[in-house]
Formats: structure tokens, C-alpha cells, sequence
């Protein structure tokens, strides 16, 4: 039986020839695609945020963000453990008071819910690196993120005067047993106050994550919910950046480091990936990035109208944070990732 070869028509042979580059070669099959990948989200670069709230209140979960709770210290140790077991290694605690009053000094207490559950997560999971954010907004009553004092009939925040109680409640989170304070106020010279307060009390060994490049932005507002701090007047475009400048954060960056910092934040990520590769081009600390609570609760939303595949933007969105140049992601979607 004889077999007669058919060549399939040419009807192009300049374009074929002419052809040498094809970069699908290296999209064929998934195989391929593992190998050639540049980005890999690990969980290991995940930072956990939790809520704790004071044991009498119940765990609620937050409306606004489906899977993240307001945590009493047992649940906030239960969540920081199943974390841990799927390889998260950092959790960043925030805290809801019992009381709030104008200078926060609930955020000072020692049995206040960041302290208790730090020294909780420490005692169950020694291997958990324990973050602990700083700020007066979840402790103040009137919810900005300072003292509030009166300039010729206009309300502002008092820099200095809130700088030194940021430091009393960064050394209050220290003593409990936190690896890492993480200033997230955006008041000018905190950094330098925080590790000179920390230095000045033997406390040399707890880092500073700093919240270097913080925008005044409109992803927060779950988060506000979660934490009960939203400002009860004005805003907060006086202490936090302008979403339309990125020199700006370059220097807030630069002053961060000479204050001591030991990593830089952008916060949001998303709106913000130009922020972050500015970091990573411009300095050699760990830049973290903060998927904000607004990032995340679109993405559930949008997949809860089974409009997006949740799943798959979620992995997108991570990988782009990190692509851009983060080494560590702070993320409500640290623990679904990691199980995944
Ligand atoms: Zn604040």
C-alpha cells in the first residue's frame, strides 16, 4: 500500500519564514508554563491581618468582608493557628477597645485585646511572627488617627503630641511580646520616636514594620467597619497621602529608613502598583504592600454575583502586588490562599 504525503497549501510563505520569534512556544502547555513562570506568590509572604475584640463581645463576622472576622483572643489564636498550619509565619493584630476616650490610651492598657492576644498567639504558636499595628483610630473617640487639638477654630491633628503616645502603646505591644510594631498614622517623625523608645527600654530586637506610604483612600471603608474607626468628623487628607503623588512617598520612604525602619509599606496595593515598584527600585529593605479591606471585598462581592471567578482574580491580584515588587503581601485572602 503506498501512502501519499499531502503538504497541507502554503498561502503565506513569506509570513512563515519570515516568522522566527514565537513566543507561544513557551505558553503551549502548563508544563511549560510552570517553567518559564517569574512569579510566584508563596504563603510565606503572606501577613495575616486578625480583629480582636474584648472576650465579653461575640465573634461577628464583618458584613462588608465575607470570612474575616472580629476575633475574641481564643478565635484570634484559632485563626492564627490554621494560618500557621497552611504556611503563613505573621499575623497584624488590630485592636477594638472596651472604651475609647480623645488620646486612645486604651491602646495602652495591658490586658487591652492586642496585648492579650499577642501574648495568647505567642504562648500557642512561639513560631508566629506577631505584628502589631499602631495607631490611635481604633482607640480614640472621635476616630482619627492623633490627638485633636483646636487652631483658631479649625480641628487638627497635633503631630508631636501624638507621636509620644504612639510610642507609649508601641513599647505597651513590645512588653506583650510582639515581633514587630507597624505605625500606620502617617504622623511625621514616629518611626525615629518608636525605635528610640523601644531602644531606650531593651527592646532592641522588636522590628518596625512602617506604614511608609499611606494613602488617604477610598478602599478603606470596610476596614472601617471592622475596626470601628471611622473619623466621627473631617477626614484624614491631612496625615495621609494624596492618591496623585509618588515622589512624595519616595521621600516619606527615605525618611522612614534613616528613622530606623527595618521595612517599608505601601497601602493600597493595588491602585498603587507604581508605589511599590518606586519602593523596590529605590530601597533595599523588605517592601510589604497592603491589600486593602476595599481591594478584597470587591473581589467577593463581584464573585458572590458570580460576575468574576473569585478565585482566580484573587490569585491574579496577589501576583501582581508581588510582581510589582513586594516581598510581602498583607492580605485578608492570606488564610483561603494558603489553604489552597
Ligand atoms: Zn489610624
Amino acid at each position: 500500500m503506498t501512502t501519499k504525503t499531502i503538504s497541507p497549501p502554503t498561502t503565506d510563505t513569506a509570513a512563515q519564514t519570515t516568522l522566527t520569534r514565537r513566543p507561544r512556544r513557551l505558553r503551549r502547555t502548563e508544563s511549560i508554563r510552570t517553567l518559564v513562570r517569574e512569579t510566584i506568590v508563596r504563603p510565606e509572604d503572606l501577613i495575616y491581618p486578625l480583629f480582636v475584640v474584648p472576650n465579653e463581645r461575640p465573634r461577628v463576622e464583618i458584613k462588608s468582608m465575607p470570612g474575616v472576622f472580629q476575633n475574641r483572643v481564643r478565635e484570634a489564636v484559632d485563626d492564627a493557628r490554621r494560618a500557621f498550619d497552611a504556611g503563613v509565619r505573621a499575623v497584624l493584630l488590630f485592636g477594638l477597645p472596651e472604651y475609647k476616650d480623645g488620646i486612645g490610651s486604651a491602646s495602652w492598657d495591658p490586658s487591652g485585646p492586642v496585648q492579650s492576644a499577642t501574648e495568647a498567639i505567642k504562648r500557642a504558636l512561639p513560631d508566629m511572627a506577631v505584628m502589631a499595628d499602631v495607631c490611635l483610630c481604633e482607640y480614640t473617640d472621635h476616630g482619627h488617627c492623633g490627638v485633636i487639638v483646636d487652631h483658631e477654630g479649625v480641628k487638627d491633628v497635633d503631630n508631636d503630641q501624638t507621636v509620644a503616645l504612639l510610642a507609649k502603646q508601641a513599647i505597651s505591644f513590645a512588653a506583650a511580646g510582639a515581633d514587630f510594631v507597624a505605625p500606620s498614622d502617617m504622623m511625621d517623625g514616629r518611626v525615629g520616636a518608636i525605635r528610640r523608645a523601644l531602644d531606650g527600654r531593651g527592646m532592641s530586637d522588636v522590628g518596625i514594620m512602617a506604614y511608609s506610604a499611606k494613602y488617604a483612600s477610598g478602599f478603606y471603608g470596610p476596614f472601617r467597619e471592622a475596626a470601628e474607626s471611622a473619623p466621627q468628623f473631617g477626614d484624614r487628607r491631612s496625615y495621609q497621602m494624596d492618591p496623585a503623588n509618588v515622589r512624595e512617598a519616595v521621600r516619606e520612604m527615605a525618611l522612614d529608613v534613616e528613622e530606623g525602619a527595618d521595612m517599608i509599606m505601601v497601602k493600597p496595593a493595588l491602585a498603587y502598583l507604581d508605589v511599590i515598584r518606586a519602593a523596590r527600585e529605590n530601597f533595599d529593605l523588605p517592601v510589604a504592600a497592603y491589600n486593602v479591606s476595599g481591594e478584597y471585598s470587591m473581589v467577593k462581592a463581584a464573585a458572590e454575583r458570580g460576575w468574576i471567578d473569585g478565585t482566580r482574580v484573587m490569585n491574579e491580584i496577589l501576583t501582581s502586588i508581588k510582581r510589582a515588587g513586594a516581598d510581602l503581601i498583607i492580605t485578608y485572602h492570606a488564610l483561603e490562599f494558603a489553604e489552597r
